[in-house]
């Protein structure tokens, strides 16, 4: 079962399945659902399944074990290989990247939206009830949702993002959509804007009784929907798996995972891992300079009263408040004590951990933060390698070499898995300005296809022939009327 992480309100019920957290993600007190008892997992048991039986045996261990979550998986058929929706590539005897981006929109997302969104819609179906998906995005979560409920009976969607505000690749990856349940919005504003009029939209009562007179649920697929995380738990779990089969471990010697992050989902699959048991001796945060969960976990302080959100070229990490690290303090300090400190975040936009708060925080994770020049320095670097990584994996490559500068004096330095949660291709303009080069997105692509011999997948080549016909530009007042005329066109 699942329960709130800030406690229960006496209004509903304190624990719920794992399909109903999916369906009404928003639990007391504007809390998080997250899991009642963490299951121990037995390395023996799981060492030699596939991806897909070992996603079925955890999903089983916290009680989920459903014909759904079968078909769910077949989402996985459209990722690079059939078999295993990631890959590993191995830099060094002790480092080793995570490629997690193998599937439609070539960034990590997919793990977990593309099963994810099957079976919301599956669920959808059951229930016999349309849900309406409203998502504002600075590049990467749009795309992945958008792909993966693009043609999904019972389920629609509406995405905004700000206008000039997105790379090439990722606007093309949404307005090049054709798809009945969708509708594309360039929000005359920043990302700001975009996600500030989707929480009007959210609270607003007159907003519910329109959708709702019309037989819409509003549903959300960001990271606080726990439906999500459970499928980011599994590749971290893989991540040791790998290395043990692979003889790079021993038996119960314990590893590094590296995670570049934003709202902390990725890194929280991470954190659940470790709690089941397996072997993981930290989880290392890489950040840019929206350096506060840095802070967060090296001082023990989460400020946000006067910071302002940096543009960076990591873009999918800007962000100051990390929804996911709710659960974090709910699993390691209970619920009285996260509502407690979720409160004061709301109330004075920050909170403070007491100093055995903090060593527990640090027995788990360490953070460090890098700079848009680092990252720069990194790609280059391994350019000369011939090993082409985008801005969000560099953060995380960075964060190897740091920690490993750090405890330089172990003699053996404990293996590393860095999570590489983009394709080049997504940010090929960061990635030819490391190079020297001043080009456009296509250029770039071409310019890094041509000089490192790398073959552009096909789901980003066919963008730039197809046509932006999924494509509105309104201002911040005319999108909820937008909305209303959309959800009137629609025909059961
Ligand atoms: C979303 C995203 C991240 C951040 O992941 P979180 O789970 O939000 O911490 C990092 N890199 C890329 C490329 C992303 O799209």
């Amino acid at each position: 079962m699942l329960v709130e992480t800030r406690g229960n309100n006496k209004l509903r019920s304190s624990k719920c399945s794992f399909f109903e957290a999916i369906l009404n993600p928003q639990a007391s007190f504007n809390g998080l659902w997250s899991l009642e008892t963490i299951p121990k997992i037995d390395i023996k048991d799981i060492q030699n399944l596939s991806y897909n039986d070992l996603l079925k045996f955890v999903f089983k261990t916290i009680d989920v074990d459903s014909s759904l979550i079968d078909k769910a998986l077949n989402s996985y058929k459209n990722f690079d290989n059939s078999d295993m929706p990631l890959n590993y590539n191995k830099i060094s005897s002790s480092l080793f990247i995570q490629n997690l981006f193998t599937g439609p929109t070539r960034a990590f997302k997919d793990m977990a939206m593309q099963p994810f969104c099957s079976l919301l819609c599956d669920l959808s179906l059951i229930e016999n009830k349309k849900y309406l998906i409203l998502t504002a995005t600075s590049g990467d979560t749009g795309p992945s949702t958008l792909e993966a409920i693009k043609n999904k009976p019972n389920i629609y969607g509406i995405c905004m993002y700000p206008n000039n505000g997105t790379s090439d690749v990722q606007r093309r990856q949404m307005t090049t959509i054709d798809a009945k349940n969708i509708r594309v919005i360039a929000i005359d504003g920043n990302f700001d804007d975009a996600q500030n009029t989707l929480k009007t939209l959210l609270s607003s009562n007159e907003f519910r009784n329109f959708t709702t007179k019309r037989g819409f649920f509003i549903s959300a697929t960001n990271s606080v929907n726990f439906g999500r995380i459970a499928f980011q738990i599994i590749y971290h779990i893989h991540s040791y798996l790998y290395l043990l089969n692979n003889g790079c471990i021993k038996h119960n010697e314990t590893i590094n995972i590296i995670v570049p992050s934003g709202n902390f989902g990725n890194a929280l699959g991470a954190f659940y891992a470790k709690l089941m048991g397996v072997p993981i001796n930290k989880i290392i945060i890489a950040t840019n300079a929206n350096d506060v969960l840095c802070e967060f976990i090296n001082k023990g302080v989460y400020d946000i009263s006067s910071r302002h959100l940096i543009k960076t070229n990591s873009p999918a990490m800007d962000i100051l408040k990390s929804s996911n690290i709710e659960r974090v303090l709910f699993h390691l300090f209970g619920d009285i004590r996260t509502k407690e400190l979720m409160e004061s975040l709301e109330i004075n936009k920050k909170y403070i951990l007491n100093t055995e708060e903090l060593l527990t925080i640090q027995q788990y994770f360490s953070a460090y933060s890098f700079s848009d020049n680092d990252v720069l320095n990194i790609i280059k670097d391994y350019a000369s390698k011939n090993i082409i990584i985008d801005p969000h994996t560099a953060n995380g490559i960075l964060a190897y070499e740091k920690n490993k500068d750090v405890y330089k004096n172990h003699s053996t330095y404990i293996k590393s898995i860095v999570c590489s949660t983009a394709e080049w291709s997504k940010f090929a303009t960061t990635i030819s300005k490391a190079l020297g080069q001043n080009l456009n997105d296509k250029d770039s692509i071409e310019f890094i296809c041509k000089n490192y011999n790398l073959e552009l997948h096909q789901n980003i080549a066919k963008l730039f022939n197809k046509n932006e016909t999924n494509n509105i530009i309104l201002k911040k007042e005319q999108i909820q009327d937008y909305i209303y005329s959309f959800l009137d066109s629609i025909k059961d």
